[in-house]
């Protein structure tokens, strides 16, 4: 993973409540730093928030995916491996959404503690992704871990064996986060 090469993917506006600095920040914070283009999949070879992904995540994702495939689902990637530069721009994003630090915590981990920035999380779409993991992620290692983001996904290669462990009710109640 490299941070300074130009970026060849255009930003696109995410709202119309986004300032032109933010804009701008986003165009520089591209693909190369994990921003998600529309359409990618599990299976992109090219994009960086993909295939930074750690690699025994991105194995049991292809495999969900392909088995997915067989009953019409198919696997979206909205968010994978960020750049902690990145992951610092999302926080900062939320602060100003939810108001506080705080309320941002509930959504948005920090570049120390997000399991994006190390490549061992991923955020799946659309809504038949979700469903068909819920039902069957558990059989590949794949697990829900935060009750509130239904779409964020990380490897427990133990649950192949006794299931997912109990999820926590969000980010905040998280060992991981409290560092
Ligand atoms: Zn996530």
């Amino acid at each position: 993973m490299t941070y300074g090469e130009p970026v060849r993917t255009t930003a696109r506006p995410r709202s119309p409540a986004s300032t032109s600095s933010a804009t701008t920040d986003r165009a520089v914070l591209g693909a190369a730093h994990g921003a998600v283009p529309g359409g990618v999949t599990v299976f992109d070879d090219e994009i960086p928030a993909v295939t930074n992904l750690d690699p025994d995540l991105l194995r049991a994702l292809r495999r969900a995916a392909t088995d997915a495939a067989a009953d019409g689902v198919v696997f979206f990637v909205n968010g994978g491996w960020r750049s902690p530069q990145y992951q610092e721009r999302l926080l900062h994003e939320a602060v100003a959404k939810y108001g506080s630090r705080e309320g941002a915590a509930r959504w948005v981990a920090t570049p120390d503690t997000s399991a994006h920035v190390s490549g061992d999380a991923v955020d799946v779409g659309h809504a038949a992704a979700k469903a068909w993991l819920s039902a069957h992620g558990a059989r590949y290692g794949l697990c829900q871990i935060y009750r509130n983001e239904p779409w964020h996904y990380e490897l427990r290669p133990e649950a192949v064996d006794h299931g997912c462990p109990p999820m926590y009710p969000d980010p905040t109640h998280d060992p991981r986060m409290r560092r």
